[in-house]
């Protein structure tokens, strides 16, 4: 949200005298840990960090950055692929202090403000016996996987995050705080379940809750051959909607349960979740461990948060990635997917598959501003690489096996894409959802045009 008014200069004591939150400025302790982004290789210096406390907080922010002129940048769990949320010389409006959780067990719903993480978010709904699905990583905040759209370890039971938005407050480019939702501004509404964070800053979601009684799932590691990736998605395709399941063929990392002898041999390290009861959870695993003999099997019955493990702050790959989707993987795709990873030596480097459908597909497309309910498999083809050295043939390997993999449906998933321009951009929001985000784009913050 840049501005287009008469610049004046920040004033870090008047903005500490009118903000409740924390301001957090370039000489102060903990700047460099604030400004910090989950993916490596970006290190901007804003002007300024606040910690918002409270919605008029945030109008504070949003009225700075038009005032002084200064990139605004908006902050909820920081894990944008492409930093999003950290801007060079520009304002971080970062909610991330901002946690409270308010639910309604009678009605199984609950309003969370945006600065909870996933893992937070399920923590807390747990003590209630709920939950809502949002992706695979515990330290995603829920701001950023909302406002796109949320692929998780429910997509296939209960659908994406956005099929469990009620409602949101948002405070938009003007300053002013809406409660949004089906009846409310429901053009804003749709905007936002899907269309990201262009919109304004959301303050607090509204999601349904679900009772997830018992849980099975964890970690399953099998060998990877071309016959058994094609395997396990075909397993997936013909899992009940409790299963969504997450296959990384990839290097085998050194984990300590996995025998030195695999360290580094490919995998399928595989994320399995079944949100039902015990019995059915290990009948719906079962193709799964029968596909070759587990390196790993980890599959156990446990609370569902429990799903996302411990996390290391200090983790900041350097990555490539790209994401697509495709319709079918079968065994020559399989051999596909295989060649490529057998013909690179970056100490990491993956195809993530991830078979879609279920309750995600029974949305029609047009319902909200994610537009691939009809797409099957979810793919994100990623490497590290070590720097300037390696960079560019990391890059070119990925190319490479995305257009190898390539298929009829050309869409993109936002929360995964890359700097990769505005065709890609249009990929994520094709046909009448481009048109109809740009009209509410128009309406609701009409001083920029992009989105
Ligand atoms: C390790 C990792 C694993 C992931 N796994 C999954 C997954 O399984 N499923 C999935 O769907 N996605 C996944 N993602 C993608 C993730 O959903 C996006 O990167 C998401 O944007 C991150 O949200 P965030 O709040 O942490 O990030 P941030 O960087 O804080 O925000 C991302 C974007 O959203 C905007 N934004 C954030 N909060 C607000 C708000 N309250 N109001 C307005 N705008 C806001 C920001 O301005 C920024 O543009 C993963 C990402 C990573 C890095």
């Amino acid at each position: 949200m840049p501005s287009s008014s008469t610049p004046t200069s920040l004033s870090i004591p008047d903005l500490r005298a009118t903000v409740h939150g924390r301001v957090i400025a370039p000489a102060d302790d903990g700047y460099d840990k604030a400004r910090a982004v989950f993916v490596g290789g970006i290190d901007r210096h804003p002007a300024v960090i606040v910690r918002v406390a409270d919605a008029p907080d945030v109008a504070t922010v949003i009225a700075l950055a038009r005032e002084t002129g200064l990139e605004l940048a908006v902050r909820s769990g920081g894990h944008s692929s492409v930093g999003h949320c950290v801007s060079e010389g520009g304002i971080v409006l970062d909610l991330s202090e901002m946690k409270a959780f308010d639910v309604d067990v009678a009605t199984r719903t609950a309003w969370a403000e945006t600065g909870l993480t996933a893992a937070e978010y399920s923590t807390a709904a747990w003590a209630h016996g709920l939950a809502t699905g949002f992706g695979d990583t515990g330290s995603v905040g829920i701001g950023g996987i909302t406002l796109g759209g949320g692929v998780g370890y429910l997509v296939r039971k209960y659908g994406l995050t956005i099929d469990d938005l009620l409602a949101a407050d948002i405070v938009t480019a003007d300053g002013a705080l809406l409660r949004i939702d089906a009846d409310h501004h429901p053009d804003l509404f749709w905007a936002i379940r899907g269309g990201g964070g262009n919109f304004g800053v959301v303050t607090r979601f509204r999601y349904r809750l679900h009772e997830v009684p018992s849980f099975v799932g964890g970690l399953l590691i099998l060998p990877a051959t071309a016959e058994v990736v094609a395997g396990f998605i075909a397993a997936a395709e013909a899992a009940p909607d409790e299963l969504s399941a997450i296959a990384n063929v990839m290097p085998s990392p050194p984990m300590p349960f996995v025998p030195e002898a695999d360290h580094g041999k490919l995998v399928i390290l595989a994320l399995m979740a079944y949100a039902g009861d015990a019995e059915s959870g290990e009948r719906a695993l079962a193709p799964f461990r029968a596909l070759g003999q587990p390196i790993a099997d980890m599959l156990a019955a446990m609370p569902y948060p429990q799903i996302y493990g411990p996390e290391d702050d200090s983790y900041h790959p350097l990555a490539i990635s790209k994401t697509m989707f495709m319709d079918h993987i079968d065994l020559p795709v399989a051999e596909t997917i295989m060649e490529h990873l057998e013909a690179s030596d970056a100490a990491m480097r993956v195809a993530q598959l991830r078979v879609l459908g279920g309750a995600m597909a029974r949305v029609p497309s047009d319902a909200t501003a994610f537009a691939h309910r009809a797409s099957r498999i979810m793919v994100n083809v990623a490497t590290f690489y070590e720097g300037a050295d390696d960079k560019e043939r990391r890059a070119a390997w990925v190319d490479g096996l995305v257009a190898a993999l390539q298929q009829d449906d050309r869409g993109a998933y936002v929360n995964f894409l890359a700097d990769e321009g505005e065709e890609r951009i249009r990929a994520a929001y094709p046909g009448a959802t481009w048109d109809r985000l740009a009209a509410v784009k128009a309406r609701y913050d009409p001083t920029t045009s992009s989105g």
